[in-house]
C-alpha cells in the first residue's frame, strides 16, 4: 500500500467571483478554508482550498476564481461530476438548506445502489452528495450550521466524461491499479482497494458528447494521491514508461506534484501527502491569512492590492 495511488489527493476547479466562491463552500457547505493563497503561475488570483480539519487527501477541492470569468461548459475531455460523502439520513437537510440558500439541486436519485442528491455551485460545477453504500467513518470538518452528523465527510468521487473510455480505464487499471467494479449503462466505476476512501473514479462513456469548454463551472484537474517524493517518482517513470509526457516534480509549497493528460483529455496530476498544509501556518488557523509562496513575498503588498476583498 505504501508505494500505491492512494485515491484522489485533491481537486481543482475553475471559479468566477472568489467572494462567492467562498461563500458557498464554507458558509453552505460547512467545509473548511484550508488555505488563501495564489495562482503559483499567475499571482494576482487567489488559489483557494477547502477541505476538512487539517486537509486530509481526498477531501480538498480547490479553486481559481477569476472575478469577470466566462462559464465554461462540462462536457467530454472533462471531469463532470465531483461528489462527496454525506451520512445516512442527511440528504433531506441538504435538500432543504440547497431550498434556503436558493443552490440549484435535483432530486435525490440512485446510482450503483447509492442514494444522491445532484447540485451545482453558483458557477454551475456538478456536484453530488452521495449516501455511500459502505458508509465513511472520515470525521468532518463541522460548522455550526452544519453540525458533523450531516457533515460532508470528503470525496466519493469523481466522474470524467469521455467520448471512448478505454485509453483512460487502461492507465487507471494498468498504472494505477485500479479495478472495473461495476457497470450501469454507459457508467463504469472503477475503484482501487488502498484506501477505503476517495477511491472511486467513475467514467461516463459518450461518444456524441460534445466536448468541454473550460471557464468558471468547470474542472482543472483531478489530482491522485501517493505518500511521498519517492512513490511520486516512481509513478513518474511508470508514466513516462508507457508513452506519455509528463512533468518534472513541481514544488507546490503544500505537496509536490506530476502533471499529465491522460488520452481522453483530462489533466491527472499525482500529488505527494507532504508537506502538508501546516507547513506555513498553524492548524489552528489555516485559511485566516493570505500566504504566499517564498518566491512572491517581497511583491506582498502589490498583490494584496491586486487581489478582490473577501470579506
Ligand atoms: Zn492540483
Amino acid at each position: 500500500m505504501e508505494n500505491r495511488i492512494l485515491g484522489l489527493h485533491h481537486i481543482t476547479a475553475i471559479a468566477g467571483k472568489a467572494r462567492q466562491n467562498l461563500e458557498f463552500y464554507t458558509n453552505v457547505l460547512g467545509l473548511r478554508l484550508l488555505k488563501k493563497t495564489v495562482n503559483f503561475d499567475d499571482p494576482g488570483t487567489y488559489h483557494l482550498y477547502y477541505g476538512d480539519e487539517v486537509g486530509s487527501a481526498g477531501t480538498i477541492i480547490t479553486f481559481f476564481p477569476y472575478e469577470g470569468a466566462r462559464l465554461g461548459t462540462a462536457g467530454a475531455g472533462m471531469a463532470t461530476h465531483i461528489s462527496y460523502t454525506v451520512p445516512e439520513g442527511s440528504l433531506g437537510f441538504w435538500k432543504k438548506r440547497f431550498d434556503d440558500f436558493r443552490i440549484s439541486a435535483g432530486e435525490p436519485a440512485e446510482k450503483f445502489g447509492e442514494k444522491y442528491l445532484p447540485f451545482t455551485d453558483p458557477d454551475g460545477l456538478q456536484l453530488e452528495l452521495v449516501v455511500p453504500k459502505n458508509g465513511d467513518s472520515r470525521t468532518p470538518w463541522s460548522t455550526q450550521e452544519v453540525p458533523a452528523e450531516v457533515a460532508i465527510r470528503g470525496f466519493h468521487a469523481v466522474t470524467l466524461t469521455l467520448r471512448n473510455i478505454k485509453a483512460t480505464a487502461a492507465i487507471l487499471t494498468d498504472i494505477f491499479e485500479y479495478q472495473l467494479q461495476e457497470q450501469e449503462g454507459n457508467r463504469y466505476r472503477y475503484i482501487t482497494n488502498a484506501v477505503e476512501n476517495a477511491a472511486i473514479i467513475d467514467l461516463i462513456e459518450a461518444p456524441d458528447a460534445n466536448r468541454g469548454e473550460g471557464g468558471a463551472g468547470t474542472n482543472h484537474h483531478i489530482a491522485f494521491r501517493v505518500k511521498n517524493e519517492e512513490v511520486l517518482m516512481q509513478f513518474r517513470k511508470k508514466v513516462a514508461g508507457s508513452g506519455f509526457n509528463i512533468t518534472e516534480k513541481i514544488d507546490r509549497n503544500y505537496f509536490y506534484s506530476l502533471y499529465f493528460r491522460e488520452p481522453g483529455g483530462v489533466l491527472f496530476e499525482i500529488a505527494t501527502d507532504n508537506p502538508g498544509f501546516g507547513i506555513d501556518e498553524p492548524f489552528d488557523q489555516l485559511g485566516s491569512s493570505l500566504l504566499l509562496p517564498p518566491q512572491y513575498e517581497s511583491r506582498r503588498a502589490n498583490i494584496e492590492a491586486v487581489l478582490p476583498k473577501l470579506d
